[in-house]
This record gives C-alpha cells, sequence and structure tokens, in this order.
C-alpha cells in the first residue's frame, strides 16, 4: 500500500508531466491542478487507482478535434474562426458538455471545461461523460444574420462528430437559444434526420426543456442553499453580489430573490452595477436578453437606488455571500482577501474555474464554505441529461416536474460532497468531495472497461 505522500509525490510529476506534454494551456493545468491535488486520499486507498497509466488515461482527452470555420458577415468579408470539440472521457455515457463562443476561447481553454465537465457530470449521477467545444468568434456586435452564417458553418463540420448516443452538445458563454437553434437547424439539415437529443438547450416548442435556462442558475443557489443550512442558516435575508448577466447570473438572481435573499449586483467586462434595492430582473432581462446591450444601460435607466461602476472589481461590495457567475479566474486572491474582510459567510461558484487556487485557499483557511463549480453549477447540465431522457421517450415534463427533479439532484450533490469529504478526512471542504466523488465514480466505469 503506497502511503498518501507518495501517493502525492507522483501526483506531483504527473503535473509537471502534464504540463510539459500541452504546453501554453494554463488553465488546462490550473484544472488538473485543482483536482490532483486532492486525490491522494483516495488514490491512496485503493491500489488500482494508482496502477501506472491509470491517472494518464484520465487526463488526456479521447479526442479533439480543431477545424476551420469559415464565414461571410454583412458585408460580404470574409471572416476565418477556429473551432473545437474535446471528446475527453465516454466511460459513463455520450460526451456531454456545452459549447462556448468567445474570443478567448483556445484548446487549453475548452481543455480546462471538459475535463471539469467529466466530473460534474458524473457528480449528477446521470449517464453522461465529458466534453466541451466552441470557438473563438465574437458574437457581441454580431447581426443575427452573421450569427446564422457563423453557426451554419460551424456545424457543417461539427456534425459528423457529434450525435444522441455519440455526443451532446449545449449552450455556453456566447451561445444560448439563438444559436442552439441555428445549430439544430443545420444538422437537421445535413442530416436529414429529427434527432432531439443531439442538443440540448433546444426551445420548449422543439424538443428542448423546461427550467433548462434556468438550471444552473436555480442549482447554484440550491447548493449554496444547502451549504448554508449545514452552518444553521439560510438565505432569508442575506446580500449576495453575482458576478456576470448572462443566462447563469440572471437565474441566480432569480432564484436568489425567490428565496428571500437580496442581490445587489451584475457584471460585464465593462464594470459592475450596485442596486442596493436589489436588481430589478425584468430591466436586465430586457437589456441582456432583448437588446443585448451592456449593463451600464440598468444603471441608467433604473434611478436611484443603482449605479454603475467602470471597472472595479464586484467583489469589492460588501455581502453575506457571492456567486461568481461570469467567467475562469473572475475572483483571485485579492478578491478573496476583500470578500473575507467584508464578512463573507459562502462562495458558490455558478461559472466555470472562477476562482483561482490561491483565493479557494484563502477562503476554505479563513472558513468560508466554498462550493466549487463542478458541483455548484451542475444543474444546467444535470438538467440537459433530463432533456436528452424526454427526447428519447418523445415526451416533455412539466416544469414543475423538471424543477423537483433538479432539486433532489442539487441535494444530492451536495449530500455526496459533504460526506465524501468527511469520510476521506477533510470536512467541509467541498472541493475535495466533489473531486473524489466525481473520480471515483469515472474512475470506476475506466477501470470496469479496460485499457481504453
Ligand atoms: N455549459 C454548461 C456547463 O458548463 C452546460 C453543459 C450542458 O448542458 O451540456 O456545465
Amino acid at each position: 500500500m503506497t502511503t498518501r505522500s507518495e501517493t502525492q509525490t507522483t501526483l506531483d510529476h504527473l503535473l509537471t508531466e502534464i504540463e510539459h506534454r500541452n504546453p501554453a494551456q494554463p488553465e488546462f493545468h490550473q484544472a488538473a491542478h485543482e483536482v490532483l491535488e486532492t486525490l491522494a486520499p483516495v488514490i491512496a486507498s485503493r491500489p488500482e487507482y494508482a496502477e501506472p497509466g491509470f491517472i494518464e488515461r484520465l487526463v488526456e482527452p479521447e479526442r479533439q478535434v480543431i477545424f476551420r470555420v469559415p464565414w461571410q458577415d454583412d458585408q460580404g468579408r470574409v471572416h476565418v474562426n477556429r473551432g473545437f470539440r474535446v471528446e475527453f472521457n465516454s466511460a459513463l455515457g455520450p460526451y456531454k458538455g456545452g459549447l462556448r463562443f468567445h474570443p478567448s476561447v483556445n484548446l487549453g481553454v475548452i481543455k480546462f471545461l471538459g475535463f471539469e465537465q467529466i466530473f460534474k457530470n458524473a457528480l449528477t449521477g446521470l449517464g453522461i461523460g465529458g466534453g466541451k467545444g466552441g470557438s473563438d468568434f465574437d458574437p457581441h456586435g454580431r447581426s443575427d444574420a452573421e450569427v446564422m452564417r457563423f453557426c451554419q458553418s460551424f456545424m457543417t463540420e461539427l456534425y459528423r462528430h457529434i450525435g444522441e448516443h455519440t455526443d451532446v452538445p449545449a449552450g455556453d458563454i456566447g451561445v444560448g437559444g439563438r444559436e442552439i437553434g441555428y445549430l439544430f437547424g443545420q444538422y437537421r439539415r445535413i442530416t436529414n434526420r429529427w434527432e432531439a437529443g443531439v442538443l440540448t438547450g433546444k426551445g420548449a416548442g422543439w424538443g428542448g426543456s423546461l427550467i433548462r435556462p434556468e438550471a444552473t442558475g436555480y442549482g447554484n443557489v440550491l447548493f449554496a442553499a444547502a451549504m448554508l443550512r449545514e452552518r444553521g442558516e439560510d438565505l432569508e435575508g442575506q446580500t449576495a453580489v453575482v458576478s456576470g448577466s448572462g443566462n447563469v447570473a440572471i437565474y441566480t438572481i432569480e432564484k436568489l430573490t425567490a428565496l428571500g435573499a437580496n442581490a445587489v449586483t451584475c457584471s460585464d467586462s465593462s464594470g459592475y452595477v450596485v442596486d442596493e434595492k436589489g436588481i430589478d430582473l425584468d430591466l436586465l432581462k430586457q437589456i441582456k436578453e432583448v437588446e443585448r446591450g451592456r449593463v451600464d444601460a440598468y444603471a441608467e435607466r433604473r434611478g436611484a437606488s443603482a449605479r454603475f461602476v467602470a471597472g472595479g472589481s464586484v467583489w469589492d461590495v460588501p455581502a453575506d455571500l457571492a456567486l461568481p457567475s461570469a467567467t475562469q479566474n473572475e475572483l483571485d486572491e485579492k478578491d478573496a482577501e476583500t470578500l473575507i474582510r467584508n464578512g463573507v459567510k459562502a462562495v458558490s461558484e455558478g461559472a466555470n474555474m472562477p476562482a483561482t487556487l490561491e483565493a479557494v485557499h484563502l477562503l476554505q483557511k479563513a472558513g468560508v464554505a466554498f462550493g466549487p463549480g463542478k458541483a455548484a453549477n451542475a444543474g444546467g447540465v444535470a438538467v440537459s441529461a433530463l432533456e436528452m431522457a424526454q427526447n428519447h421517450a418523445r415526451t416533455s415534463w412539466t416544469s414543475q416536474r423538471v424543477e423537483e427533479e433538479l432539486a433532489s439532484i442539487m441535494t444530492s450533490i451536495h449530500t455526496t460532497c459533504h460526506d465524501t469529504a468527511e469520510r476521506y478526512g477533510a470536512p467541509g471542504d467541498y472541493v475535495t468531495g466533489a473531486n473524489i466523488a466525481g473520480f471515483e465514480r469515472v474512475a470506476d466505469a475506466m477501470l470496469a472497461q479496460g485499457v481504453i
């Protein structure tokens, strides 16, 4: 039997090797680091996990596709973007994970997201493997016609790699209902198949699940509430800072408000808004979802209770709870210090990897309840899997049924993470609990299926 410290040394060597084999992919290195620094206790306790080559298989995607996406803008000018789909692990089911359209997208970003997705999807308890894709295309300021032509070109290559039993993409940053519609249309046209289960996040009238748009944000609030309950508290009357103003942020604010908390902020890359009365969701949805505008317009139209702060960090706003819902590495060590100084009780990640490793360590050391994204934001992909189930059965469930399922999945993820952390000697450490519980499920499936 190897000891924990021997195992950690092996994992540290492996991390160095990962950095060498995957140069210039800092986000992937960070995601690998965050998982591997917590696995020593479980690997040391089960010799089959420690077998040479096993963790090496886990950190190597099963398949990576990179392709050219040429498209014409409204003036007839040709643009060339890069498309990606990383099919990371299919031991538990078809690859599952979103598509991100954002100028910051590169292979390292997609790999970090795909790697996270393996464990997140395992934690849902449903039959979905891990994958992620996207493009460095920037939808901001593009017309609907341009977005449609881009999506059609993107799908003209992607279609050959996906399928309801193979790989099932969905949305992520920059990919919402509009983009999923264009992508689905082109898939249907090329393949001549009405294959509902090939994409999730579809419109409710043509195969989409009710509550899918809300699921990530709602789920994160339920996870935060469960962490608070462990400490004998609830959401009622708590002040919350939320970053971002996309799908995740909007439905996080909606659920916080419904459960009696006061969500006072939202943000985008131009700055943040503080609204002492609580964010007015109708106004925010109008600006972000209908007009596709920026958050400064919110402060302009809301009146005296709101102000816009250009640049700056939303984490400077004092609050009981912080729910980062924008993007990776948006909450660093300095922000964590500010949150701790202002007495934050819980931080729950709506986005993927929004807190840096250093920030996570600081928050945990200060006794703040910290919900890692792969557990806290798993509600989105969980309802995607429920959408797949509805599609396979050619049926659709009521929003009440989907919401009940979502709530029970989030409760069970919280319990699993909580109990696993305790079992491995790290009580209250949801990062360790999530990583080990997700790892055990996927690792056991990989071992059972042989060297693949
Ligand atoms: N992009 C979301 C995530 O990060 C959802 C993925 C999905 O629904 O497949 O989990």
